[in-house]
């Protein structure tokens, strides 16, 4: 017997009074077909309606919102193919008032006579009578002819009667209503969807299905109103306060659900699981930090001795280890793929991009150089640490000579993309995975490489970012694993200055001073967001929640980045090309980009990075993992393009010696844009987790969360950018249930809720004991 939430994912919407097919289309259009995906279709603004005025009352100049019927409609023609739409409405108070519309034909339909509509809107005064032009509006009932005098500021004013009196009357007056996603487009009123909704919360009560699964303690402790409150509020509001704890208590239940499903999936994992107790490998890892050109930070031997902790126990590492940009995680990863290798088994080194795997192939091969291993003789032999590179661009001839390697166990290490995840890479002894993936690896394939352990035991995992992510993120992305920060930067870097850049002049400075320090000796990237001038903008990753399922009659939306979108962007062949003839003729100038072949990709980082060139004109290719410690200049055309992990990231190329570095983003000035903030954000902070933080508030976490979310139980209310303070009540509550009861055994409720929320496969994963 399904209890609570479960029950009302039972009931097809068809079930509800009113709903017929073609209503029933219209909300699976909307991702609605049980009553819990209606109760869980929640608005997506609200109209403030308590503050209703009378048309009798009406002064020039007022802003005010109107509830009326529709006595008359007419449209007329005006010259120059305009038109004119012009309905009288009519409250009971007395007088009527006037709203006109231009050029809006269709309006002519939307007002038949009899509709009732809230307009919102300036008052004019027009020979005896007040007007509107052009006023937002809402139809909030169909034809109300006879209910004229249920109209007004004061029928229905918030209180339950309005809800029981007859269909639609009073009901939108004089409250707060709620304003459905999408409604227009899928052909279904909001205040239809209202309706709808209010009838499922009934019947939701009846059912009891509404009654909350947490204790009245813990609800008090967390400060949290009941559940079936929040559902009532949330959708149809008694004040704005109530409807605000409403949304903090519905998001904190998709927070712990989230947390439980974490939790249980970190336990999992470890619990059933078979590691491999990398015990030998500490000999080669001591060799191979001796040899390092430098000593490394606290932070660095702190991570690599917990690390080390999870590698010597039989339970297998799931460990995310985070760090600024050039806080050194790469030799940490190495260290870490050695413990493996010294215990006698495998690594695995997988990044998002084939630049960053030539460039960890080259860094492995040349930091290994000189360490070796027993060989398979069990003579006390020894040879070479081998390390190689598989990427989807690896030749032939090359992947098969890899892919024997692997299965025969000769290669220790090798370094690659998504390529090491196909079938026909397998290995003889894989021991520990080490993921660099700036949130593009999803948890999918990231159990797809651990599924190819040796002889069925689970590799070690240590997931590395990037760029830092704010900690509630981390704990909702990555709560599945362990974490490990590695604090600061190491000693003897000096920070990067950096300056947004507007003008003409400004950016002709720049590239004076690029002349100058490529005449001193050092070198400069130029990043373009485009390969081509002419190429389609590829989608930045910014603003990924930008709402673009606006209703019929909400303003116009104004783009904040409009300026930005509209401007021809660079494109990097033809600013090598400019730079060349022009500004930078005395500098010798390479190119890179995404659409070059692999040969000549390389060819053209081994030349940037032996001196022989002095400029690299280049894509986003450069942004992850390129370490060129004399370059000293970063120029970043159109830098409003690109978002804020990004900008840090190619920032991060320069400042990597002990030399003065400065970042210059290009970009003009539109005002106080979510772009403009990005660039005052890097120019203000050099440190990856303030500016993790700075954009989450600004974007909230949706590509944050990325490949991580998935099933039902996809964030819709809760945002880590203003519900941060729930996640950690929500992964206390989570822990400590499953303390307790790690199987939910004794918190069937939770059980359930869980099955219903995660999906099938991750229920049958978590609950599998
Ligand atoms: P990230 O964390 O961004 O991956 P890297 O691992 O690429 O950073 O390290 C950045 C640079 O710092 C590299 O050139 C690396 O050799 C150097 N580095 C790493 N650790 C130390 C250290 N302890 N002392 C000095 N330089 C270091
Ligand atoms: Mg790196």
């Amino acid at each position: 017997m399904s209890e609570r939430l479960a029950k009302l994912a039972e009931i097809p919407v068809g079930e509800l009074r009113g709903v017929g097919s073609r209503r029933s289309v219209a909300l699976a259009a909307l991702g609605v077909s049980s009553v819990l995906d209606l109760l869980m279709h929640y608005p997506r603004r609200y109209d403030d309606r308590t503050a209703m005025s009378c048309i009798a009352g009406l002064v020039e100049g007022g802003d005010v919102s109107v509830r009326a019927v529709v006595r008359h409609c007419r449209s007329r023609q005006l010259r120059g193919r305009r038109s004119m739409v012009e309905a009288v409405l009519d409250d009971a108070s007395g007088p009527q008032l006037t709203v006109t519309f231009f050029n809006q034909p269709w309006r002519a339909r939307q007002l038949a006579e009899g509709v009732v509509v809230v307009v919102h809107g300036r008052i004019q005064t027009f020979r005896h009578g007040v007007q509107m032009t052009n006023p937002r509006l809402d139809v909030v009932a169909a034809d109300q002819r006879d209910g004229a005098a249920e109209l007004g500021p004061t029928a229905g004013a918030g209180t339950g009667a309005a809800a029981s009196s007859g269909r639609n009357a009073g009901r939108q007056t004089g409250r707060i209503v709620p304003v459905y996603p999408q409604s227009e487009k899928a052909g279904i009123a909001s205040y239809e969807i209202a309706e709808l909704v209010e009838q499922a919360l009934r019947l939701a009560d009846e059912l009891g299905a509404l009654t909350d699964p947490l204790s009245d303690a813990r609800r008090e402790a967390l400060d949290l109103v009941g559940r079936a409150e929040a559902f009532h509020e949330i959708h149809v509001p008694s004040s704005d306060s109530a409807r605000l704890r409403a949304r903090r208590r519905l998001a904190f239940d998709e927070l712990w659900r989230l947390q439980v499903a974490l939790v249980m999936r970190k336990r999992a994992a470890t619990a059933e699981a078979r590691g491999i107790r990398h015990d030998s490998g500490a000999r080669l890892v001591e060799t191979f930090l001796d040899g390092l050109p430098f000593t490394l930070t606290s932070a660095q031997l702190h991570a690599l001795e917990e690390i080390r902790r999870d590698l010597e126990s039989p339970r297998p590492m799931h460990r995310l280890l985070q760090g600024d940009v050039g806080a050194g995680k790469t030799v940490v990863a190495l260290a870490t793929l050695l413990a493996a290798v010294g215990g006698g088994c495998q690594g695995a080194f997988m990044v998002p991009t084939e630049v960053l795997a030539e460039q960890h192939a080259l860094a492995a091969t040349r930091l290994l150089s000189g360490l070796t291993v027993a060989d398979d003789s069990g003579r006390g032999r020894e040879r070479p640490v081998s390390v190689a590179l598989l990427t989807s661009r690896t030749a032939a001839a090359e992947r098969e000579r890899v892919t024997a390697g692997l299965h025969s166990g000769t290669i220790d290490v090798v370094v690659g993309t998504h390529a090491l995840l196909t079938d026909d890479v397998r290995f003889s002894r894989l021991g520990v995975v080490v993921v660099d993936e700036q949130h593009r690896f999803g948890v999918d394939q990231r159990a797809a490489l651990r599924e190819k352990g040796a002889h069925g035991h689970d590799p070690d995992l240590l997931v590395m970012t990037a760029t830092p992510i704010p900690r509630t993120a981390a704990m909702t992305v990555y709560g599945d694993l362990d974490s490990t920060v590695l604090e600061g930067l190491p000693p003897g870097r000096t920070p990067v200055e950096t300056h947004w850049v507007v003008d003409l002049a400004g950016e002709r400075a720049v590239w004076e001073h690029v002349c100058r320090e490529v005449a001193s000796g050092h070198q400069a990237y130029v990043v373009c967001p485009l390969v081509r001038s002419d190429d389609e903008p590829a989608d930045v990753d910014v603003d990924p929640d930008a709402d673009s399922d606006a209703d019929a009659d909400s303003d116009p939306g104004t783009d904040p980045d409009a300026g930005g979108a509209a401007r021809q962007l660079h494109g990097a062949v033809e600013e090598r090309e400019r730079l060349a003839c022009g500004e930078l003729a005395s500098c010798r100038i390479g190119l890179l980009h995404g659409q070059l072949r692999p040969s000549e990709k390389a060819e053209v980082m081994a030349a940037f990075r032996s001196g022989a060139l002095d400029v690299l004109v280049a894509t986003t290719v450069v942004e992850v993992g390129v370490d060129v410690a004399n370059a000293t200049v970063m120029v970043v055309e159109d830098a409003d393009r690109f978002g804020i992990a990004q900008l840090h990231q190619l920032r991060g190329r320069v400042g990597r010696g002990s030399d003065a570095s400065v970042c210059y983003l290009l970009a003009p000035e539109y005002g106080d844009t979510p772009a403009a903030r990005r660039l005052r954000a890097l120019e203000a902070s050099t440190d990856g987790f303030e500016l993790a933080e700075v954009d989450l508030q600004l974007r909230g976490e949706g590509t944050v969360l990325g490949a991580r979310q998935q099933g039902r139980n996809d964030l819709r209310l809760a945002s880590l950018a203003t519900d941060g303070d729930l996640v950690e009540p929500a992964r206390r509550l989570a822990e400590s249930v499953l303390d307790r009861d790690p199987g939910l055994v004794r918190h069937p409720l939770f059980a359930e809720e869980l099955r219903l929320f995660v999906g099938d496969e991750e229920a049958a994963y978590l609950f599998r004991s």
